[in-house]
């Protein structure tokens, strides 16, 4: 299958978000992930340096680019031509949220089909906002976010 766009606040990138883009690369040729200038999550990094972190992360994976993207996700979709829109399932407490979007989005875009993939059992309890309390709290993250991450948070902390 062709393209699929990977959004998300990525506020920063983990181990998480990196197997679920993986996992999607080897369903399809090429995997965009967007990252989504989210004001209602008051990220803690700016688009910028979301972006900057996921590239350094992803940087051997050619299947898989890094954009930074303000505009809704279906738009994306039409912009970018991808055929479907991929999202990471962890618990039940993910599928509301997700079941919300995913209808949503096909509700503006017929076409856009959302696919949902699962991590390795390792990172289903993983999330961002985990990451940075650990780290604001001078915890160790090596296991859940690669090196860049560790030292831009440790840097922004
Ligand atoms: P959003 O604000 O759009 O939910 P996130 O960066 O929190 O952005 O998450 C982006 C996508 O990555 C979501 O589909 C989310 O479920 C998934 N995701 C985040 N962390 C993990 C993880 N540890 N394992 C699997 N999927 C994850």
């Amino acid at each position: 299958m062709p393209t699929a766009i990977y959004p998300g606040t990525f506020d920063p990138i983990t181990y998480g978000h990196i197997d679920i883009a993986v996992r999607a690369s080897k369903v399809f040729k090429r995997v965009i992930a967007v990252v989504a200038v989210n004001q209602s999550k008051s990220p803690l990094f700016t688009p910028g340096e979301r972006v900057d972190m996921a590239r350094e992360a992803l940087k051997d994976l050619p299947r898989i680019e890094v954009i930074g993207y303000s505009g809704l996700i279906v738009s994306c979709v039409k912009e970018y031509g991808a055929s479907a829109i991929i999202r990471g399932l962890r618990a039940m407490s993910d599928f509301d949220y997700e079941f919300q979007m995913a209808y949503t989005n096909r509700n503006m875009l017929e076409s856009a089909e959302t696919v949902f993939f699962m991590p390795s059992a390792e990172y289903t309890y993983l999330n961002s906002t985990l990451v940075k309390q650990i780290a604001r709290h001078g915890g160790d993250i090596g296991a859940f976010v690669p090196d860049v991450v560790k030292r831009r948070l440790l840097e922004k902390m």
